[in-house]
């Protein structure tokens, strides 16, 4: 699969980014910010010792900024979630989204500023998410920071969603390239040897939806957005929340593409599978408008729990391939998570299990992290600035690039994974 298409989400996920395509969404002529970005330099003509980046996220429902230095300090950060508008109406809605980011994006920003100490002065470059992500949410955070880095003369730092995720472990662990990286989150899960900043080789990735999506989809079917317990959480922390008093053996789902010897993953037919075992017990316990089945809890640990493994058996055959392959040398054995849905303590708990199993060690950004936040931009913006990658004075032709697929090398070495005992 092209790498074109592994970053293209349905009809609202911007795909790529070109001069037209941003003139659109910005409805801006792009020759004015051409002009002015190719005069400035890294530092704006200012001699800065210690490189600091604003870091600016609007990819999906959560607006988040961050000022971060080149130590990992983060000097200050601002995040305004949206998840409490998105559950009372049953999903995001991204005219919505576009909505929520307009009207929090300078406020965030300029509480991550202050709150870091430093003016926009001693800010070496803008980073912002520019792909892949919803086409109007992305469109709020890159027309502010353009408009950002032309008032203060800036050079801008475009960055990949998904890369950012998997470099974040990087500010918080001493993990060096390469590394091999699980990302598991609302709208992507992918597999990939991270060999050096914007240097990834893809081994896998879902075919239809991904696994947060599917425990939001459940989690909307048992209609936990209104369950006591589970008041205003994403609907991986309600199903993770109720799964630890339920019962993981009460129910049995198929494991997805256990056929397959690749490390391609698949969340809609077990999420089908799901929602039609929650149908059938509401009919078997006749259940009026506003109840709750009595079998959640055992209906999330199941769900947990086949998601789960369908997940580590997947990046157990990813370990396999790159011990046989050599990708990763001997010694620097490290499996790094990350995502939202790498946030829930069931989901690390079993991937613990596979590590030690496998002489891997692994290693995860702390929950907040995880999720949605400007930490991460900021951050892969450091990366690249250290790198020297991807620094635009120039946005016709910016892009945000990521790496090479080998999902068909995978699939052709065709390895048998071991059965591994996960029930934890
Ligand atoms: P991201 O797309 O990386 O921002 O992650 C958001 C996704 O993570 C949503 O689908 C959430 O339901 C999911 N999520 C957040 N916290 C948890 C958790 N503790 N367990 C499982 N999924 C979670
Ligand atoms: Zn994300």
């Amino acid at each position: 699969m092209a790498l074109a298409q592994f970053l293209f989400r349905g009809p609202y996920f911007l795909k790529s980014l070109t001069a037209t395509s941003l003139g659109r969404m910005l409805k801006t002529p792009i020759c004015s910010w051409n002009n002015y970005l190719r005069k400035v330099s890294v530092h704006g003509g200012k001699s800065i010792s210690t490189k600091i980046v604003l870091g600016i996220e609007t990819s999906c429902d959560d607006t988040g900024a961050a000022v971060v230095d080149e130590t990992g300090s983060i000097l200050g950060e601002a995040l305004h979630s949206q998840t409490d508008v998105h559950l009372k109406t049953g999903g995001i809605i991204p005219p919505v989204a576009q909505q929520l980011h307009q009207e929090n994006i300078a406020r965030i920003v300029q509480h991550a500023v202050s709150a870091s100490g430093v003016s926009m002065e001693d800010i070496s470059a803008v980073a912002t998410t520019v792909m892949p992500g919803l086409a109007l949410s992305l469109g709020i955070g890159l027309k502010y920071s353009l408009e950002l880095v032309k008032k203060h003369r800036k050079p801008f730092i475009p960055i990949h969603h998904m890369e950012a995720h998997a470099l974040t472990v990087r500010l918080t662990n001493l993990v060096t390239f390469p590394f091999l990286v699980l990302l598991l989150s609302g709208g992507h899960c992918i597999l990939a040897v991270a060999q050096g900043v914007s240097d990834f080789l893809l081994l896998g990735q879902t075919k239809d939806i991904a696994p947060g999506d599917m425990l939001d989809k459940v989690a909307r079917s048992l209609s936990l957005h209104n369950h006591p317990e589970c008041s205003g959480m994403t609907g991986g922390r309600a199903i993770e929340t109720l799964a630890q008093q339920g019962n993981i053996l009460r129910y049995k789902f198929t494991i997805p593409m256990q056929r397959y010897r690749d490390c391609t993953f698949s969340f809609a037919g077990l999420r089908s599978e799901i929602t039609r075992k929650i149908s059938k017990e509401e009919k078997e316990e006749g259940l009026q408008e506003g109840q709750h089945l009595s079998c959640i809890p055992d209906l999330a640990a199941a769900s947990l729990y086949t998601m789960t493994v369908h997940i580590a058996e997947r990046t157990h055959r990813a370990i396999l391939f790159c011990k046989e392959k050599g990708i990763i040398p001997p010694g620097k054995e490290t499996l790094v998570v990350s995502g939202g849905v790498a946030s829930n303590q069931y989901v690390r708990r079993s991937l613990q299990l596979l590590a030690d199993a496998t002489n891997f060690t692994l290693v995860c950004p702390p929950p907040r992290l995880c999720t949605d936040n400007g930490v991460m931009i900021a951050w892969n913006g450091i990366e690249k600035l250290s790198a020297g990658l991807d620094i635009f004075y120039n946005v016709e032709h910016f892009r945000a690039p990521l790496g090479t697929d080998i999902s068909e090398q995978v699939k052709e070495a065709f390895i048998k994974v071991p059965a591994l005992n996960l029930a934890v």
